[in-house]
């Protein structure tokens, strides 16, 4: 990998391969020189200490954006529901607890400002521009492409759309993240850049 990764990078819950760790972390390298970084579906922090730790240390910083408490495929009964992550008090899930301790043990909590609510939300009052945003939110078209119009405008030209788990052939993979990305690529604000993966990366153009 281009980033160094924390020891305990293996045990953390998340989806990110380890190629797409690299070329994420490469880009956030890059698009943090720009503006901050805004990442959108934080769960339990891999790519939030990925991105963080890859701006290194740039005045630049993370938004890491999520309700935490899990998209559609983590709740009770669906393929991703973790149940160490549910919290039984509220009868919800809750990956906050596990967000917080993941980014102290790498070290990185002072660059990182998490945002604990719904994108729409989130997006209402946003004005700041961004150098980076990573799209890996919820994965029904309405959440994916909630995220692409919320935040992708707020993208400085020469910043970086990041897409994660983009799959053209539906047998691999849910068609949400990949509808996105025709829809960026076709809107003509875009051109991709790099495909590692499931991650697409484009450049705002
Ligand atoms: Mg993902």
């Amino acid at each position: 990998m281009s980033f160094t990764p924390p020891p305990f990078w293996g045990a953390i819950k998340g989806f990110l391969a380890d190629d797409e760790a690299a070329a994420l972390a490469a880009a956030a390298t890059r698009a943090s020189a720009l503006g901050p970084v805004l990442e959108i579906g934080s769960y339990c922090g891999k790519s939030t200490i990925c991105l963080a730790l890859a701006m290194g240390d740039s005045d630049s910083l993370l938004f890491a954006l999520d309700h935490h408490r899990g998209s559609e495929e983590h709740q009770p009964g669906e393929f991703f529901h973790d149940p160490d992550l549910y919290d039984d008090g509220v009868a919800q899930m809750d990956s906050f607890r596990e967000f917080r301790l993941n980014l102290e043990r790498a070290g990185v909590s002072d660059r990182v400002v998490p945002i604990v609510t719904t994108s729409q939300l989130a997006a209402r009052h946003w004005s700041t521009p961004l150098g980076m945003v990573f799209i890996d939110g919820g994965h029904s078209l309405d959440a994916a492409l909630t995220d692409y119009r919320c935040w992708a405008g707020h993208l400085l030209r020469g910043g970086t759309l990041a897409i994660h788990d983009v799959y053209p052939d539906a047998a691999s993979g849910g068609q949400a993240p990949y509808a996105v990305y025709r829809l960026a690529l076709e809107s003509g604000l875009f051109r991709e850049t790099q495909r590692v993966n499931s991650l697409a990366l484009l450049e705002r153009l």
